[in-house]
């Protein structure tokens, strides 16, 4: 069958993933191979905006981490290109290129950057011109690949539709070079942390993360939060209410109901119910982290993927700069 499209996207290199990452937006990389080009990328330059410098030296294991997570996941690099943001440069001149026709107006009005200000305590005379610029990075992540599907969620809208008003602007005054990238709103569900009220975070130490042995699974799953109104064993509970009953769903679907009216009607402890989610998320992930062991004892082979999902970027990358060039009177 054809394929429907290009796809870019891009995560931060945060370091080993969390369930709410799979089930957030890695299983949906996944899915998407089966219908478009994809190219995944460890978007480090991003990650500057808002590192400290004293972090540094944590950037590169958390982009092995993270790719391992990746490729283990089933992101398959021999179909999709896989690669970190810096290792192809073009995508620096690009930003350059496209900041100089992007109003700054249009960028100091995204929502999340007075939030991302607000929450760096930095001021709009402090933040760094990155951070403003971010946006500007962002679309040329995408369009430097003439990508057209970018996989989204609603809270992310505003910056894709920024991205298509720089390259509508682009075309207009250029003449028709990018194709707009269309947003492919993935349903991806908010996936609460063990404390059962926030998104599950790695900062807010409410995670399971993929990786983890079985023991430490289990260990952090019998913290979880569950129905605040279930004081005693013989009360019935909510699952209605309870993350644990909604990591169930997702990784125990064929139990979900047992589940639901075991606890509904009191024949099911919090403890045992958490231990049974524990036991389906090893499960789950079994296949998962055996295939993650075999990238940790094989680093060339994550080096390897880097390398060569590199090499077919820069060679997109270098004919659209060279393409961009040429259109703005630079050749
Ligand atoms: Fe939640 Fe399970 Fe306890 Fe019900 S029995 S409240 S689903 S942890």
């Amino acid at each position: 069958m054809p394929l429907k499209g290009r796809v870019f996207s891009g995560m931060r290199p945060t370091g080993r993933l969390h369930l709410g990452n799979y089930l957030g937006a890695l299983q949906n990389w996944v899915e998407l191979q089966k219908d478009y080009q994809c190219i995944y990328c460890a978007v480090d330059v991003h990650a500057l905006t808002t590192m400290k410098p004293q972090e540094k030296a944590e950037l590169k294991p958390n982009i092995r981490e993270m790719v391992i997570d990746w490729l283990a996941a089933g992101v398959d690099p021999q179909q999709s290109i896989v690669f970190v943001q810096s290792h192809v440069p073009e995508v620096m001149v690009l930003n350059t290129l496209l900041s100089m026709i992007t109003p700054l107006g249009w960028l100091l009005r995204v929502p999340t950057f007075k939030e991302k200000v607000r929450q760096m305590e930095e001021t709009e005379e402090t933040v760094s011109y990155g951070l403003v610029g971010y946006p500007v990075l962002m679309t040329a992540d995408i369009i430097l690949y003439k990508a057209d599907t970018v996989p989204v969620g609603e809270d992310q809208l505003p910056h894709l539709e920024l991205a298509r008003e720089i390259v509508r602007r682009f075309n207009f005054w250029y003449g028709e070079t990018f194709p707009e990238p269309q947003g492919k709103l993935t349903e991806a569900p908010l996936i609460l942390g063990l404390d059962g009220k926030q998104k599950m975070s790695k900062s807010l130490d409410n995670h399971v993360e993929l990786a983890a042995s079985p023991d430490e699974t289990r260990k952090r799953t019998l913290t979880a939060f569950t129905d605040p109104q279930r004081l005693r064993r013989s009360d019935p509970g909510r699952p209605w209410v309870c993350n644990v009953y909604t990591l169930h769903k997702y990784f125990n679907p064929a139990g979900a109901q047992v589940v639901y009216d075991e606890c509904t009607t009191a024949r099911r402890g919090c403890v045992d119910c958490k231990g049974h989610l524990a036991q389906a998320v090893n499960t789950y992930l079994a296949p998962f982290r055996e295939c993650r062991r075999e990238y940790e004892a094989n680093p060339s082979l994550v080096d390897a993927v880097l390398a060569d999902g590199a090499h077919r970027a820069a060679a997109i990358a270098r004919e659209t700069i060279r393409e961009v060039k040429e259109r703005m009177g630079l050749l």
